[in-house]
Parts: C-alpha cells; sequence; structure tokens
C-alpha cells in the first residue's frame, strides 16, 4: 500500500525556508513514503462570511492564488504535483486517502482557533498531525516564557526576547535539495478562480502580485535603494514607494519568510552601516511576532466582545454612520481617503489604519470586531494574528497598557499628509 505524508500549505506558499516543508519531505524520505502537497480553498474561510461581509476579498484572494500558482510551478520543477482543493481539510484527507494510507500531516503551528479546530479534526479522523513553526521569528523552544504565559504587553515581550541570548532566529534554510516522490496533483480550481478573479470586472487593484519572486524582487530593490536607513523616519507615510516597507502582502501570504528579512536586514547592517532605522524594522517585525504569540495564548478570546483583556467598553458615539464609513463618505477627509484606497486597492498604511480604526471606534455606533470584520474582508495582507491584536488593541480590550488608543484625526492627517497630497488623491476619485 502507498505510503503518504501531506504537507498541508498554510500561510507559508513557499519553497525556500519553509521547516514545515523539509519536515515533511525528511519525514516521506525516512518512511519511503510519496509527498502530497496540499493546498486548500477552505469554504471556511473562501466563501464564508461574518458580521455579513466575506471573510476574504478579493485583493486577498489573488494575492494567494497567485502564490499558489507559483508554488505550483516550482514544486512542479522538482517532480511534485500541488493538490489544490476549494474543501474544508476533513473532506480533502478523505479524497487524499483515495490514494494511500496517510502516514502524517505536517503543518504551520497553530496561530488561531480554526487551525487548532483542524488539527483536532485531522486528529479524529486518525491522522498524526505535526506542527512545525514556519512562519514565526522564534520556535517554542527558544521562547524565554511559557506559551501559556506570553507577556502582556508588547514592550515586556520585545524585552524578554532582546535581553535572551538564545533568542535568535534561525539562519535561513534554501530550497530543500532532496525530494522524495509526489503523489495527486489537482489543480483545476486554483486555475479556474484564478482565471475568474483576473477577468474580474469588481478585481481590485493592489499594483503587486503574490509569489516568492515577486516579493523578493520587491524588497531587493528595497534595500538597494537604501530605504531601510531611513525606514524609521518615513514608516508613518500614508503612501510612497520607499517609506515603509509594504512587505506585509508576502508575510502574510507566506511568500516570504520573516527570518529571511530579518537576517537580510543584519546583512544591510555590515554593509551599509547600522542606525535606528535599521533596527526599527526589526523592532515592527517583533510587534508581528507578539501578536503570533499573543493570538495564540489568548484562543477565542480574541474574537470576543470583551477581548483578552475582558474589558467590556462602549464604543462610538454615533456620530459617524457605519454604511459611511465603510464607504469613504463620512465628510472626514482622512477617512474618507485611507477608505477610498482600502476599497479600490485592498491596501491601506500603517497610520491609516490607526485612524480608520480609531474613527470606528469613535464615532460609529458598532461593536469593534464588526470594524475588524471589515478590514479582514478587505486587506490584500489580512492576517489573523495582526488585524485582530492591531483591533483590541486600539479598541482597549487587547493588549495595549494604556487601554486603547484614539487619534485626533485632523491633527494626525496635518502631521503625516501636511499638503494634503494624499487626501487629494483619493477624496477626487
Ligand atoms: C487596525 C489594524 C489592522 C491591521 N491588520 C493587519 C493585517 O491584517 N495584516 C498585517 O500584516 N498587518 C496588519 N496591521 C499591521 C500594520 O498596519 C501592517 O503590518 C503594516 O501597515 C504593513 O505595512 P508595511 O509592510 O509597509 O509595514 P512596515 O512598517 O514596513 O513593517 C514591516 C513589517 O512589520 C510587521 N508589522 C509592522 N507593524 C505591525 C503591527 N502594528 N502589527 C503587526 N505587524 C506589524 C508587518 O509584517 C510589516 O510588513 C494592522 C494594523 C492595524 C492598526
Amino acid at each position: 500500500m502507498t505510503q503518504i505524508v501531506v504537507w498541508l500549505v498554510r500561510d507559508s506558499v513557499r519553497l525556500e525556508d519553509n521547516p514545515a516543508l523539509e519536515t515533511a519531505i525528511e519525514l516521506a524520505l525516512a518512511a519511503d513514503a510519496r509527498l502530497c502537497a496540499l493546498a486548500l480553498l477552505e469554504p471556511r474561510r473562501w466563501t464564508a462570511h461574518q458580521w455579513g461581509m466575506p471573510r476574504t476579498g478579493l485583493a486577498w484572494q489573488r494575492f494567494r492564488l497567485e502564490g499558489l500558482y507559483e508554488l505550483r510551478m516550482a514544486l512542479a520543477s522538482h517532480g511534485i504535483p500541488l493538490t489544490c482543493l476549494a474543501m474544508d481539510v476533513g473532506a480533502a484527507l478523505t479524497a487524499v486517502q483515495e490514494h494511500g494510507v496517510i502516514q502524517a500531516v505536517v503543518t504551520d503551528l497553530p496561530v488561531s482557533v480554526e487551525e487548532s479546530a483542524e488539527h483536532a479534526e485531522i486528529t479524529k479522523l486518525g491522522h498524526p498531525v505535526v506542527t512545525v513553526a514556519t512562519d514565526d521569528l522564534f520556535t517554542p523552544a527558544q521562547l524565554p516564557f511559557d506559551r501559556a504565559d506570553v507577556p502582556a504587553t508588547f514592550t515586556r515581550f520585545r524585552k524578554a526576547i532582546e535581553t535572551s541570548p538564545s533568542c535568535q532566529p534561525h539562519y535561513p534554510g534554501q530550497r530543500p535539495s532532496k525530494w522524495p516522490q509526489g503523489i495527486m496533483g489537482e489543480h483545476a480550481v486554483l486555475d479556474q478562480q484564478l482565471v475568474a478573479l483576473h477577468a474580474s470586472a469588481e478585481s481590485v487593484s493592489f499594483a503587486c502580485h503574490g509569489g516568492s519572486k515577486a516579493g523578493q524582487a520587491w524588497w531587493s530593490d528595497y534595500l538597494e535603494a537604501g530605504a531601510l536607513s531611513h525606514y524609521k523616519d518615513t514608516r508613518n507615510a500614508f503612501e510612497g514607494r520607499h517609506q515603509s516597507s509594504c512587505l506585509s502582502p508576502w508575510l502574510a501570504h507566506g511568500n516570504l519568510s520573516v527570518r529571511q528579512i530579518w537576517h537580510d536586514t543584519l546583512a544591510y547592517e555590515s554593509t551599509h552601516g547600522a542606525n535606528e532605522s535599521t533596527y526599527w524594522l526589526r523592532f515592527e517585525l517583533l510587534w508581528r511576532e507578539f501578536f503570533r504569540w499573543y493570538a495564540r495564548s489568548a484562543g477565542h478570546a480574541l474574537f470576543s466582545r470583551a477581548g483578552p483583556a475582558d474589558r467590556m467598553i462602549a464604543w462610538g458615539d454615533g456620530s459617524m454612520r457605519w454604511d459611511d464609513w465603510m464607504a469613504g463618505t463620512t465628510g472626514e477627509p482622512i477617512i474618507d481617503a485611507c477608505q477610498r484606497e482600502l476599497n479600490a486597492t485592498g491596501w491601506l498604511s500603517n497610520r491609516g489604519r490607526q485612524l480608520v480604526a480609531s474613527a470606528c471606534l469613535a464615532h460609529c455606533a458598532v461593536d469593534w470586531r464588526q470594524g475588524a470584520a471589515y478590514l479582514e474582508s478587505r486587506l490584500v495582507d489580512f492576517d489573523v494574528a495582526s488585524n485582530w491584536g492591531n483591533w483590541a488593541y486600539i479598541a482597549g480590550v487587547g493588549p495595549d497598557p494604556r487601554g486603547g488608543r484614539l487619534f485626533n484625526l485632523s491633527a494626525q492627517a496635518d502631521r503625516y499628509d501636511p499638503e494634503g497630497i494624499y487626501r487629494a488623491r483619493w477624496l477626487d476619485r
């Protein structure tokens, strides 16, 4: 009987520096098993709704499909077919089982409750699950604290990491050199969805494409332009090619390895010199890391009204209509500009995200989770830990020691868009 090791592709859509894939290959080679590379367009996120809004937006979907398409081609060059199915994990593994006996399912360490529920389902089906920290800077063993006892604030988390000598991201691995034989291979749904999305009149116009090649080219250009040396001064800009790094879409979809980005900044420092800006990108990557471990420890509480902090807060004075907030027709120029950019492209700067969240929380008479769900349905770089963690933080139900942040919108707009160029660009549309 054919033995199969399944590599369940989650949010690490790449071959380079992919510890889950490496583990799956090792297991398959050791057991003389075939490798089934399995990517799912799970109905729970591809077609489901929450708060009346789709779980995934067109920008996110296009980016993910482009990344999967590139992965399919890259795997094929190593003789491994990609199996891409529009079904939940239980049904997909049942389909795999028709081809042999599943020895193990190898995948990324779960970040949130849905992936953990999937693991329970796989185990219930009788398949061993092997989880590997793949899109994190650190493995659980490297953390200077217990996983169930993640520091309650970012500053405490960062200090614990930065003062722990063993807490260094592993040097990124290369593409595996030895491959087992592959099995299955079914990707009609990937091709169909990709064609449909590219043809869709509703398609959003996010300028970049998914996949490791595009991500790598974008990042190389950022480094070659020397932009890292002024990152801290420019990262708060609303727009601009070499301001913040714009790496989040490739990081969220796992097209680039966060460990690689970390080590690239260190290599950049050794040739261009270190300064506060070159450090600051790693500082921001630690924010990403913090929210991942925070989401893991918060579990379901991250999605509850009172949040992980268990605080019941009354949000919104009702002075802004929810529909206007979504559409960018509130009459508040900076909010309208930001929402129009988000709706048209799937992208929004960090400053813009903070301001739209703040406006929603202060002025729309809605539950904070409705705002988080809206960004989930729009962002090209949506990732569960960063989106829900940041929303909980700003809403005051998460890890903010100050109990939430509300911004003065016009002061912020004047500070970060002093000549009104960004507002004019989007308000004119
Ligand atoms: C309400 C709200 C929702 C958000 N939703 C998401 C989301 O769904 N996906 C997402 O990737 N980011 C999210 N962020 C975080 C942040 O806005 C984006 O990561 C950042 O704007 C992406 O732009 P960049 O790549 O140019 O960032 P840079 O400033 O260049 O930072 C480099 C990288 O560090 C990480 N990073 C930076 N800031 C944060 C942060 N506050 N939280 C977590 N990671 C961070 C990202 O991976 C980013 O790509 C959200 C922030 C807010 C306030």
